[in-house]
């Protein structure tokens, strides 16, 4: 079991959505989890963020990025944005937005590593 991205899927859903609402509503970013911990951004998370702005059919200033990470006991949810750009070399630096900390239930424990599920 698990999440199979279907990238010609996924963009046809998201024509569809952005025609049927006039543009009003259109992708701002993606989202991904860290099953082995760690919250921060790596250097491909940055890369993806980047290329998301950079193209230009995606007509965005700023790119979002979705994390679900596991910590110790605890996840953590949150989303991240592109900061400053490095010109010309190097990748953008990942700013943090807010995040919620939670203990999962039981019925929430989809990682087998804490040993809850
Ligand atoms: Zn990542």
């Amino acid at each position: 079991m698990g999440i199979h991205p279907d990238g010609a899927w996924q963009q046809e859903q998201l024509a569809q959505i952005y025609l049927a609402t006039d543009g009003r509503l259109s992708f701002v970013g993606d989202w991904h989890v860290h099953p082995a911990g760690g919250f921060g951004m790596s250097r491909r998370d940055r890369r993806t963020m980047a290329a998301t702005v950079d193209e230009p059919d995606s007509r965005l200033a700023v790119a979002l990025m979705g994390l679900l990470a596991q910590e110790d006991e605890h996840y953590r949810l949150g989303m991240w944005t592109l900061g400053d750009r490095r010109w010309p070399f190097g990748l953008p630096n990942a700013v943090r937005l807010p995040t919620t900390i939670w203990t999962p239930t039981a019925g929430e424990a989809f990682w087998v590593r804490l040993g809850i599920a």
